[in-house]
């Protein structure tokens, strides 16, 4: 099996982009096949090298690798022109000066059903010959077959005037060289697929290619947004950078896209990359659209974060803030964040000291809130051990003294040591900030009545 990915340099790799890429390495990986890259880059405007460097960079985070390439298609001119040249003079290609208008004029006189062909002249651009007789079947995995009566297709121009070729015929010649086997894409490539099916024949039919056989295809469901309508910048991160600056680990978006069109078969959702490609095949991806819903990669995301080792999710915080020593905080914080972003703001405070949170100072440092402060303070300075149960009896002991809630105790020296209502568990906060810095911040706050 050969696979290929062909993503166009236009802009970012997307969530569809990637979710493409993905499906086809892990069929290459399950089917022990090959994966090429080609980066179609012939629409010289939009294509640009930084395109290219954000699409590398998109794949090497998310960790799909390949086995060829990456092939630049503009670096294939000369090819594609020696190709054009052998189906012109094979006689399944023509020079035609045919405009919209003949298209039309055409029709009306042959009917609208039957595709146009036009007659070869000097000059123009380079139209294909589609056979009067038989049909163009297009062998589709996953939506089944499809057959195109040859008589209804119209000659498709397959070069401009000025020989250069036109995107359907690049790709046919491209998959045709590279051996591709199998062609998997959106299916917003559907239409094309006729197109370029015809190119495939006729370059088969003057010799192109050798013996192998034509591709088989496989077009992946759209993707929708939670409210179903089709996915876009609105329903939330869309490019692959946007989901890595967001927190997301590569493994659970790995995991996640793969759910996109695909299902383990039982109701399995939390896969690990090994799991996906040994279990990973094309009969279970699905015909109806896919939903991206950032609500649930969030979730899946922290199930995948909460499955790393402590120095290993050390090692992806300390990455993604760019901080060190961050294994203590690493450690409480796990079982409360869904994502590497969700960190900084959670245990933050515990390096850098109180934020300014003057709600949560009014609600839990007036004088009440100072009186338990001053009784806290106290039973924390005692002698003695300083882990998270000796601080947590500690602290019991004042709850149990003063006859008072958890909450009035536990928030005051919250709010005391982080600035704000939120952060890792109480007891392992205060046995990681250590004695001395959390007696420092309590009298701070004591200090500043
Ligand atoms: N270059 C096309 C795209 O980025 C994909 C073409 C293909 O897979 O055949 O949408």
């Amino acid at each position: 099996m050969r696979v290929r990915f062909a993503p166009s340099p236009t802009g970012a790799l997307h969530i569809g982009g990637a979710r493409t890429a993905l499906f086809n390495w892990l069929l290459a990986r399950h089917e022990g096949g090959e994966l090429v890259l080609r980066i179609e880059d012939t629409d010289r405007e939009r294509s640009t090298p930084e395109n290219v460097e954000q699409i590398l960079d998109a794949l090497g985070w998310l960790e799909l690798d390949w086995d060829e390439g990456p092939i630049l298609q503009t670096e294939r001119s000369e090819r594609h022109a020696q190709a054009l040249g052998a189906l012109l003079s094979g006689g399944h290609a023509y020079l035609s000066n045919a405009t919209a208008e003949d298209v039309k004029a055409y029709k009306e006189l042959h009917g609208a059903d039957r595709g146009f062909r036009g007659e070869p002249e000097a000059g123009g651009a380079v139209r294909l010959r589609v056979p009067d007789e038989g049909a163009t079947v297009v062998h589709d995995l996953i939506r089944g077959e499809t057959s195109f009566e040859n008589v209804h297709l119209d000659d498709p121009v397959i070069a401009r005037a000025d020989g250069s070729v036109l995107y359907n015929f690049a790709v046919a010649i491209d998959d045709l060289d590279a051996g591709i086997t199998h062609v998997v894409r959106g299916e917003d490539h559907l239409s094309n697929t006729p197109k370029q099916l015809l190119v495939l024949e006729a370059a088969k039919a003057v010799g192109l290619g050798g013996e192998a056989a034509l591709p088989v295809y496989a077009h992946l469901p759209l993707l929708h947004g939670p409210d179903g309508k089709k996915l876009s910048k609105r329903h939330g991160a869309a490019s692959v950078q946007e989901l890595r600056d967001a927190g997301y680990l590569p493994e659970a978006v790995r995991n996640y896209l793969a759910l996109l069109g695909w299902g383990a078969g039982d109701d399995t959702t939390v896969l690990s990359t090994e799991e996906l490609v040994q279990r990973f095949d094309l009969e279970r991806v699905s015909r109806n659209p896919a939903r991206f819903d950032e609500v649930k990669l969030r979730w899946l995301n922290g199930v995948h974060i909460r499955s790393l080792s402590v120095p290993e999710l050390t090692r992806r915080l300390e990455a993604f803030t760019g901080r060190q020593g961050l294994e203590g905080a690493a450690r409480i914080s796990q079982e409360k964040i869904h994502t590497l972003a969700d960190f900084w703001p959670l245990a933050g405070s515990l390096f850098d000291g109180p934020v300014d949170d003057p709600t949560a100072r009014e609600r839990w440092l007036g004088a009440d809130g100072r009186a338990v402060l001053a009784d806290v303070r106290e039973a924390l300075a005692q002698e003695g051990g300083f882990d998270e149960s000796a601080v947590q009896e500690r602290l019991q002991d004042v709850l149990q003294r003063r006859g008072l809630k958890p909450r009035e105790v536990y928030q005051p020296l919250r709010v005391a040591l982080t600035g704000s209502t939120v952060s890792p568990g109480m007891f392992e906060s205060v046995a990681l900030l250590g004695r001395e810095e959390t007696l420092r911040r309590i009298d701070r706050v004591l200090a500043d009545a």
